[in-house]
């Protein structure tokens, strides 16, 4: 286990890193540790609990309130499982309304559901839909998860237990 959350001055979770960078980011006093492990890293000049949460100093100014979609982030996000048919096992991201048919930017959290489409017999619900709407074929209507960056993060990634608390919607 050696990732470790991020937190914003603020509190709110911003990412994951790894055990060394968070380290660096500790000694040169950039972030405060929040949470540790309980375990203490030692080098010939210096000590270290080693963190499982830290919480940088300074606020850093997020670009965007929303998280970017990426197909591995949808994915963990709906647990693997299709949007449409709830049963089968998600491996593609699909627009709810389609790319080719959308008015405003088609590749946004509430336009966007894990769906299936490899699966053993033939297209899977992604390529039975097509670029038709739901009412189109007469499905019923999904609503797709507008995730905040922690409930992105609690589905990316395992954690550590102390993460928990600060990962809670
Ligand atoms: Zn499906």
């Amino acid at each position: 286990m050696d990732d470790v959350l991020v937190l914003n001055a603020s509190h709110e979770p911003l990412c994951v890193i790894d055990l060394g960078r968070a380290v660096t980011l500790v000694l040169s006093g950039r972030v405060v540790t929040l949470e540790t492990t309980g375990r203490v890293l030692h080098s010939p000049s210096t000590s270290v609990a080693e963190p499982t949460v830290i919480r940088l100093v300074r606020f850093a100014v997020v670009p965007r309130h929303q998280a970017p979609v990426t197909k591995r982030a949808v994915l963990a996000v709906y647990g693997y499982l299709c949007a449409y048919c709830g049963r089968a096992r998600a491996d593609s991201v699909d627009h709810v309304i389609p790319v080719s048919r959308s008015v405003g930017p088609p590749n946004v959290w509430s336009n966007v559901v894990a769906a299936c489409q490899s699966t053993r017999r033939g297209r899977g619900c992604n390529g039975a839909k097509g670029d038709r709407l739901l009412s189109e074929l007469g499905w019923p209507p999904v609503t797709p998860i507008v995730p905040t960056r922690a409930q992105i993060l609690a589905a990316l990634h395992r954690g550590h237990p102390t993460w928990a608390p600060y990962l809670a919607a």
